[in-house]
């Protein structure tokens, strides 16, 4: 399979051909022409597969720029990740025109405040520091329609579970679910029956 077999938007293949990538990684083969369809995505990753492309590249796709509300939450367990992930939306999204913000805990509430009163596609944070931002209304969720897990073994400690689930509320019903784990305890097999519906389950 190739990049162009996913009938994928010109800015967005100019976007992967820059970042160096050739062909889809087995785990990109499997997600990328799923997620497109905006079916729940449920699957095992290690760090290293290329997963982070696998559910980057299907968000960047649905993008509509034009639009300037948060159509895009990526949740992450460390504001590292946070900041990873976020080159990884600017390199494969520079040709879009998409507008990505890091958010996480430990960096002042006033600079999010005036960075979220300009157009913002994609956040990509720390569950605490969003459902902060959402509650005092200041991040409005009411369009967006991609919701991401990464680690999502590490996000669903009994400290965020309920913290992800209240952010959930922010999303509008039909929102898409993608979580990526590297391992599966009950606690991600709880989470994917009580807030996914049938997931495609990716398991390399
Ligand atoms: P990840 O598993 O998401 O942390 O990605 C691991 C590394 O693989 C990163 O440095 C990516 O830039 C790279 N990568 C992801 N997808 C591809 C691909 N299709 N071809 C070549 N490299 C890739």
């Amino acid at each position: 399979l190739e990049f162009e077999d996913f009938y994928i938007k010109r800015e967005l293949m100019m976007g992967i051909f820059e970042a160096g990538y050739e062909k889809p990684s087995p785990i990109q083969e499997a997600a990328i022409p799923v997620a497109l369809t905006g079916r729940d995505i449920l699957a095992r990753a290690k760090n290293g597969t290329g997963k982070t492309a696998a559910y980057v590249i299907p968000t960047l796709e649905r993008i509509n720029n034009k639009n300037t509300k948060i159509q895009a939450l990526i949740l992450v367990p460390t504001r590292e990740l946070a900041l990873q992930t976020s080159q990884v939306f600017r390199t494969l999204g520079k040709h879009i025109g998409v507008k990505v913000m890091v958010t996480t805990g430990g960096t002042g509430l006033k600079d999010d405040i005036i960075r979220l009163n300009e157009a913002v596609h994609i956040v990509v944070g720390t569950p605490g520091r969003i459902l902060d931002l959402a509650s005092k209304q200041v991040a409005d969720l009411s369009a967006c329609q991609t919701f991401v897990m990464d680690e999502a073994d590490k996000l669903l400690s009994p400290e965020f579970t309920p913290v992800i689930e209240q952010l959930l509320g922010f999303h509008p019903k039909d929102r898409q679910v993608m979580l990526f784990s590297a391992t599966f305890p009950l606690v991600v097999k709880s989470f994917k029956d009580k807030h996914m519906k049938s997931p495609y389950e990716i398991n390399l």
